[in-house]
């Protein structure tokens, strides 16, 4: 890696799309942060920004108010997630329905983790849907919805192996599913294989990566920890020691994020999907790197030059 291998090209930032996913605040300060982070993010003109639905409905207000405001204060396109955690099928059609009313016209759809949180072991509510697949279909039936679906570069950890993990994204596909987004990763020859494998399943929607800026390297490693996402040794050593450096860590995340997505780019990949953690400073930063500025900036640019 290094800077004559991954300097833009002129062209880059005209082909690559990137998508933003936030998750509704909890209360008027995080309120306060996502607006500031959404209005900063806004002119970077992102093909959609997806908004998270909490485990078993819990944030379901909150998530429609969040998808509402974004529909009625900004020129975004929203897309939200729903999961079919502790809820019937009348209940999830309901909320599709709700979400369709306001004018929402894409969704992600997810099983879901047990309320109890990821690793307890998943039920589905006995007159509901059962996985992702099935929520799929149920959108699919509602309207003519664009659903994007997970997908696990490193498989799900309740995945017994690859083959069942890609079955499962197989079946989303088939019963609708129009992209593919991934659990944040570290390794890129990982997602590379994924989609080697997934193609070879005969998956040929867009597996879009979904890029984890490393905000907090102890919360990401724990979190990491728990879905099964592998933090490699030279990620640890790139941030050891600056737990309490929060300025040098926040430059070094900016880094590791730019080469990662670089070096994406590098292997072909166009579109990129990043989880903010409502926070604006390390997407930009990495959108900057990639070609994708705001409108402002390009004239600011040209000024100076
Ligand atoms: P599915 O696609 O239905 O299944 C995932 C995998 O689990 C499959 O690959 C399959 O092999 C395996 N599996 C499922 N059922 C079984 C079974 N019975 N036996 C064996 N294996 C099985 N969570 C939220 O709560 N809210 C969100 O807004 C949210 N957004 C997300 C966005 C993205 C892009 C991603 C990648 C994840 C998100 N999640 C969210 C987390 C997600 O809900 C969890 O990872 C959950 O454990 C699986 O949901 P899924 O839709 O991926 O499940």
């Amino acid at each position: 890696m290094n800077q004559f291998r991954f300097s833009r090209r002129p062209d880059i930032g005209d082909k690559i799309k990137v998508s933003f996913e936030f998750f509704p605040p909890k209360n008027d300060e995080m309120e306060a942060r996502l607006w500031e982070t959404v209005t900063r993010l806004e002119p970077l003109q992102p093909k959609f920004v997806s908004v998270t639905y909490g485990a078993g409905g819990s944030t379901r207000e909150r998530t429609a108010r969040t998808v509402k405001r974004i529909l009625s204060e900004t020129t975004l396109t929203p897309a939200a997630h729903m999961t079919c955690v502790d809820a019937s099928r009348d209940e999830v059609d309901a909320v599709i329905q709700e979400f369709a009313g306001m004018g929402v016209t894409r969704f992600v759809a997810l099983r879901g983790d047990p309320a109890e949180g990821v690793g307890a072991a998943y039920r589905p509510h006995p007159g509901g849907y059962a996985n992702g697949a099935e929520l799929v279909g149920a959108l699919k039936g509602a309207g003519d919805f664009d659903i994007s679906v997970s997908a696990y570069p490193e498989k799900h950890p309740e995945s017994p192996d690859f083959a069942t993990d890609i079955d499962m994204l197989k079946r989303k596909v088939d019963n609708g599913a129009t992209r593919a987004i991934t659990q944040f990763f570290f390794d890129n020859d990982l997602y590379e294989r994924y989609v080697e494998r997934a193609r070879r399943a005969g998956i040929y929607i867009p597996i879009v990566p979904g890029i984890l800026p490393v905000h907090n390297f102890t919360q990401v490693a724990n979190f990491s920890a728990r879905c099964g996402a592998l933090v490699p040794a030279w990620l640890a050593e790139r941030f050891d020691g600056l737990q309490k450096d929060p300025q040098t860590h926040a430059l070094v995340a900016s880094a590791v994020a730019a080469e990662q997505v670089l070096d994406l780019v590098e292997r072909g990949v166009g579109d990129f999907h990043f989880y903010t953690m409502n926070r604006a400073d390390l997407v930009v930063a990495v959108c900057h790197m990639i070609g994708i500025r705001s409108h402002e900036a390009e004239t600011a640019g040209s000024a100076a030059a």
